[in-house]
């Protein structure tokens, strides 16, 4: 671990394992909307960024190979403007591009944690009146809960630690890594997050 990644703690999933239980999950989510979306009326997958895009690149592709159809669409929050725990403000910037009325909607997100955002962005959705509105999370850190919400699709539990990589940043790091390890907590409380 240290060779690969000196700045991490240690591994929690490694890509094989991350790509395995992605091409699962899509199982399920198949199974759950064929004969709920059609051509005409795709599902539309919800990309919040920034930390879901690679798990939701990924996941779109597996739907793709199902034969799902889906449209994405994205949307822009933050919630921890640069720290390792949330604000509990969660703030809009980019929202839809098309409207989701009569749709089904499956959001993608990167992890669920005190479950603010995903409080904020169910609240809002359900104004703009969806067929249905469903969540799919790569991770789930649920020992963090602070609004008792149940994900709906979830790729892993994760241990209460912050993780980075796979989409997960520490102050617009680390997304890029293949796996999703642990970060060294001397890199958070010691080093300012421009010299990482
Ligand atoms: P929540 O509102 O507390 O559920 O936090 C959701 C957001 O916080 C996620 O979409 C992530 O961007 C970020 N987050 C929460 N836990 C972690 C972590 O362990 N590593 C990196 N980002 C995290």
């Amino acid at each position: 671990m240290s060779a690969k990644y000196p700045f991490a703690k240690s591994l929690v999933f490694d890509e094989p394992t991350i790509q395995r239980r992605i091409v699962e999950l899509s199982g399920d989510i198949h199974r759950h909307y064929s004969g709920l979306v059609t051509e005409t009326s795709p599902l539309v997958l919800v990309v919040v960024l920034n930390g879901a895009f690679m798990f939701a690149a990924d996941l779109a592709r597996a739907l793709a190979d199902r034969k799902l159809p889906v449209r994405m669409d994205f949307i822009c929050v933050s919630s921890y403007q640069g720290g390792t725990h949330t604000t509990g403000e969660v703030r809009m910037l980019l929202d839809l591009r098309r409207g989701i009325q009569g749709q089904h909607v499956l959001m993608i997100e990167d992890i669920v944690d005190s479950a603010h955002t995903l409080d904020f962005l169910l609240k809002l959705f359900m104004t703009r009146s969806p067929a249905s509105l469903k969540m799919a999370s790569l991770l789930d850190k649920k020992a963090a809960r602070r609004i008792p919400l149940r994900v709906d699709f979830v790729c892993f539990d994760c241990p209460p630690e912050f993780v980075i990589g796979y989409g997960l940043d520490f102050a617009e790091r680390f997304r890029e890594l293949r796996d999703i390890v642990v970060l060294k907590p001397e890199y958070y409380m010691k080093a300012p997050a421009a010299k990482l």
